[in-house]
This record gives structure tokens, C-alpha cells and sequence, in this order.
């Protein structure tokens, strides 16, 4: 009987988002255009490598970064990259992949609490809704007073409309959800 070898740390990323890490030449273009990589511990390019390489360290130091939950999702890396490569989503499935495995680094927690208020709130209206976001993410994070005076200014600009605003397509939004939730519980 043949055994079915593991898949690598590439496999699982070009499973979750189509993305051939193997295709990088580490041009390094995609983290000359990021906005966040002075602030990160691993750069766009290096993350790619690392997937590249691949093995139990490489992933360690990947699913440990604080570097894939400073991604902002601007895209830059992707419009940049010579090769058709994403980055974004490659980094997107790290993130996803280490909230999976528990590996969340501690002071990263509230990027995480405000990622899950940001799917609830589109999960239910079909799109952001900032009041509702914001009252989510300082009840599951704790961070209650922070920005706190920012919202009678952000009020009194008409920034924050009380009442959520919601799509047509709702039914669709929640039919994707439940096929993500599906294709997650099948892991
Ligand atoms: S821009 Fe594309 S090819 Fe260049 S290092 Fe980044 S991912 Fe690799
Ligand atoms: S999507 Fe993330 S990694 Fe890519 S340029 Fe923007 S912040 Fe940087």
C-alpha cells in the first residue's frame, strides 16, 4: 500500500487560494510596495519564501509572525507582483491557518477580534456597518475606551450613521457563508 505524503506548507497554500508560491522569484517587488512592511516582522517577499521552503520551522516562524496580522489587505503586493502571484492571499491563508492551529501571538489578539466582529457584521448585513462593527469588536475584544473621543467628532460629521445599512442580497451573503463554514468543517 503506497502512502499519501503529507501535503507541504505550499500544497496548503495553493489549496486554500490558487497562489504557486513555487513561481516566486523573490523580485522583491511586493514588499517595496507595501505600506506595512517596515512594521512587520517578515516581509511580503520573505513570507513567500518561507512557504517556498516550507518544513515544521519555516511554518512555526509563518503561523508565529505578527507580520500576516499586519497585513492591511490593500492588494499592492498583488497589483505589483511581475509574476501574477498574490501575496495577499497567500498571507490571508497564513491568517487563517494559524487562528486554526491556536498560534494567534497574544498582542495580535485584537486584529483577530476585530477580523471575526468585521465577518459577523457582513455575515448579517451584507456589508460594513461601522456602529455595529466597532460595538462588536470592544465587547469581544476588551479594548472599550480607546479612539473613544473620535466618536463624537466622526458623529458629528455624519461618519457614523446609527442606523446599519444593509444590502438587497442578503440571502446570498449568508448562502456563501455557510459554504465557507461547510468547506472549513470538512478540514
Ligand atoms: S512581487 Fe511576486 S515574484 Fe516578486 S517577490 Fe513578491 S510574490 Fe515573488
Ligand atoms: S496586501 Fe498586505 S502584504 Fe500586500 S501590500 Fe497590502 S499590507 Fe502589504
Amino acid at each position: 500500500m503506497t502512502k499519501t505524503a503529507k501535503p507541504t506548507l505550499a500544497d496548503e497554500v495553493r489549496e486554500a487560494t490558487g497562489v504557486d508560491v513555487a513561481e516566486c522569484y523573490q523580485c522583491g517587488k511586493c514588499t517595496a510596495g507595501c505600506p506595512m512592511a517596515r512594521y512587520m516582522d517578515i516581509t511580503p517577499s520573505q513570507i513567500m519564501r518561507l512557504v517556498q521552503i516550507g518544513g515544521e520551522e519555516a511554518r512555526r516562524r509563518l503561523l508565529a509572525s505578527t507580520a500576516i496580522w499586519s497585513c492591511v489587505g490593500c492588494l499592492t503586493c498583488t497589483q505589483r507582483c511581475p509574476k501574477d502571484l498574490d501575496p495577499a492571499a497567500a498571507i490571508d491563508a497564513l491568517r487563517e491557518m494559524a487562528h486554526r492551529e491556536g498560534t494567534v501571538p497574544h498582542e495580535q489578539k485584537r486584529v483577530l477580534a476585530f477580523h471575526k466582529a468585521f465577518l459577523k457584521i457582513v455575515q448579517h448585513t451584507g456589508r460594513m456597518s461601522e456602529v455595529p462593527l466597532t460595538g462588536l469588536y470592544k465587547m469581544t475584544s476588551g479594548d472599550l475606551f480607546s479612539d473613544v473621543l473620535l466618536a463624537p467628532v466622526m458623529l458629528a460629521k455624519g461618519k457614523l450613521p446609527l442606523v446599519p445599512r444593509v444590502i438587497h442580497g442578503r440571502k446570498e451573503i449568508r448562502r456563501i457563508f455557510k459554504a465557507c463554514l461547510r468547506k472549513e468543517d470538512e478540514r
